[in-house]
Parts: C-alpha cells; structure tokens; sequence
C-alpha cells in the first residue's frame, strides 16, 4: 500500500524534534552534528535568535497579503539585495525550481521584446541541478531527472561539464543564454574555475547573450564571498537564488540587471507567495548577517580551518577518502568508499553529511559553525572512516 506521503524520497531514518546552532536533537535525545544544514538551507544554523525573533515577531503582525498590495519587507529585501549585488531589481519565489523557472522565461522575453524571437535556447552543462519543475529537469538533462517525464520543455543544449570549446561551437543564432552553476552542488562539489567564468561572461558580451547564474546553493555566504562568482570578479545578468536566503524559511529570488529584466512588465509574471511577508523579514535578517564583510571573513577563516583538517583526514585515511574540493564552507569529500556507507555511517556517529554525485559526500554546514565544532566533525569523520576500514 502506497504510504501516506507520496514516496518520492530515500529518507535515512532519522527524526529531529529540536535543532540549536550545528546541533539538531532527535526525540530520544542523540544530538547530531549537522553538516547538511538541510541541504545548505540553514545558513545561520538552527534557531538563529535573530531569525527567530524576525520570523515571530512578523507572524504577532501579518502573515500573508498577496502581491496586489505592496509589501514593505519585501521592498526592504530587495533593496538590500541590490545594495550588495550586481542587481537593479530582484523578484521573489518560494523555492530555486520557481527562480530557475522565471530565470528561463526572463531569458526569452527578453530576446523576444528585442525583436529575436527566434532566441530561445539555453546553454546548460552536465551534472547541473536546477530543480525539478519541468524547465528545471529539461535544463539539467539527466536521464535520472527526466525519465519519463516527457515531453521535455525544449530548447535546451547540453554540454560537458568544463567543456569551453563546446559552448563557442553551440551558439547558434537561436541562443539565448548560458546557465550555470559557479560551483555544483548536486553534481558533487564541483566548481568551475574563476578563468572559465570570465571566459563564459567574454563569450555572452561577444554574442550578445545572457549569463544566468544558478547560486541556489552555492550563494549567500556559502562560498565566503555573498555570491559565489564574486570570487571570479565577474557579474551575471541574471541570477538564482534560494536554500540559504531564507535561513530555513522557503524563500527564493531571480536577481537580475535592468536590461535583461527589461521583458518584464506587469502581469508577464507573478506567485500568490513570493515575496510574503513572513519570508522577507527572515531574509532581511539573513542578509543583515550574510552581508557583513567581518561575518564574511570569518566563513573564511573557519573554512580554511576545515578544509586543512580535512586534508589531514584524507592522508590518515587514503583507502576511504580521495580528496577535498569546493569552496568555502561548500565542500565536497570525493570518496573510495561508497559515498552512502560513509554518510550511513556518519549518521551511526552522529555526524550529518549530505550525499552528491560522482560519489562525493557534501559538507555544508552553518556558516555559523563555532571552531570547537569543526574540531568535533573531523574528529567524528575520523571515527567514521576507521570503522568503515575496519569493516
Ligand atoms: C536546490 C537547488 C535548486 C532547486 O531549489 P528548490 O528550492 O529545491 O526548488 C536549484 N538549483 C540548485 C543549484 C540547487 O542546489
């Protein structure tokens, strides 16, 4: 018999009742070190006090009024949004799928009210996740998202993950843009380099194309710079965004320039949610966090921690480990093992990791994360990979 909630998920079998900083408490009193924030969602940990007090304090005032009357947190969060970022304007969603969906359509008004309606196609790389809507599995293109899901949305062209000279010989005068991730979360901590970021920002202005950056996971502070392609010193057009923007509240945004925002005018697009008042007030007091450059440079400090600790790891543990990669406190553990036998087993320590692909076990823990705790995580990574040696 079909359970009660639809199937659709893998779920370890774990349950939590309470979560504090790092810490995450199940209902008969383990606690577990959460390296997974939700996958990268709770940016400033569990039961931040100043989330907590935004969100509560919004909720003794408003819930929700629509988008047919103005929402001041809303305009509060976007104009915090553009005042740190490469955006004139931001529109709101509740999840990455709706970001990437109004990503896709922003692209296509936009060459459309040019006068090139014929440019509809959208460059996209392997080992991307966009979400799951049916733009955002057409845009990845995996067989494992698509499968029989079809009809696909068209106008997609697929490339090798790095795959420069592809993109040059692909753009066709039917291309409307280049999405991507700056650093793959779902693909397995995969990042691009800073020079094929500058090289794919070259190829959009030579062709008059739009740059799309999917920093549903890798933005907001995860990287050490607010979003992640800052670190290439580049700026896209336009720009995804959700997971950490809200702190575990679901919230999300396509950040975007003026021009290639140019397309949409009243009515072109809308969510009965987006934006609601209880989501942006979080997101103001993520931002008011996440934006402070001292908040910043301690992601980096505590990242550089982490990762030299990890490389410690994978010496004392070659036949589990195979290397570190990522960014920031965004981190991929390439394994030897079976990725889910290490995660399976971390759980065994209490130690939340979060799977990917290319059997990499992610490690995104809150930015928050305090230097004992990092020192608690390689010390129960440890525990975890002796006991799978020893198995
Ligand atoms: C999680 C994710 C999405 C989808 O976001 P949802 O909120 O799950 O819809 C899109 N892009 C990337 C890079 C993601 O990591």
């Amino acid at each position: 018999m079909i359970p009660s909630v639809l199937p659709t998920y893998n779920r370890a079998p774990l349950e939590f009742v309470k979560g504090e900083g790092a810490w995450l408490t199940t209902a008969d009193g383990r606690r577990f070190l959460d390296l997974g924030s939700g996958i990268a969602v709770n940016a400033l940990g569990h039961a931040h006090p100043a989330l907590v007090e935004a969100l509560t304090s919004q909720a003794q005032n408003l819930w929700h009024v629509s988008n047919l009357y103005h929402i001041p947190q809303q305009q509060a969060l976007a104009d915090r949004l553009v005042e740190h970022t490469f955006a004139d304007t931001v529109f709101f969603t509740n999840s990455g799928t709706e970001a990437c969906e109004l990503a896709v359509k922003m692209a296509r008004k936009y060459f459309y009210d040019k006068g090139q309606p014929e440019r509809v196609e959208i460059i996209t790389f392997d080992g991307s996740f966009h979400g799951r809507s049916s733009a955002g599995i057409a845009a990845a293109g995996s067989e494992k998202m698509t499968k029989g899901f079809g009809p696909l949305l068209p106008g997609f062209v697929h490339l090798a993950f790095g795959d420069l000279d592809g993109v040059t010989d692909a753009i066709t005068d039917k291309t409307a843009a280049i999405m991507i991730e700056p650093v793959q979360g779902e693909g397995g901590i995969r990042p691009v380099p800073d020079a094929e970021l500058k090289a794919l920002r070259a190829i959009c202005d030579e062709h008059g194309l739009l740059l799309i950056l999917d920093e549903v996971q890798c933005g907001v502070g995860r990287t050490g710079k607010l979003f992640a392609h800052e670190w290439a010193g580049i700026a896209p057009d336009i720009m995804m965004v959700a997971k950490g923007i809200g702190g575990g509240f679901p919230l999300g945004a396509v950040l975007a320039s003026e021009e290639a925002a140019s397309g949409m005018t009243a009515g072109t697009h809308g969510s009965t949610y987006g934006g609601n008042p209880l989501g942006c007030a979080v997101g103001c007091a993520v931002m008011d966090h996440v934006a402070d450059a001292a908040f910043l440079a301690e992601v980096n400090r505590k990242a550089g921690l982490l990762r030299q600790k990890l490389e410690g790891l994978i010496a004392d543990h070659p036949e589990v480990f195979e290397e570190v990669r990522g960014a920031g406190l965004m981190l991929g553990l390439k394994c030897k093992a079976a990725n889910i036998d290490v995660v399976n087993a971390g759980y065994e320590n209490e130690l939340i990791t979060v799977p990917a692909a290319d059997n990499v076990i992610r490690l995104l823990p809150p930015l928050t994360l305090t230097d004992e705790d990092i020192a608690e995580a390689v010390s129960r990574l440890e525990k975890t990979a002796t006991q799978i040696e020893a198995a």
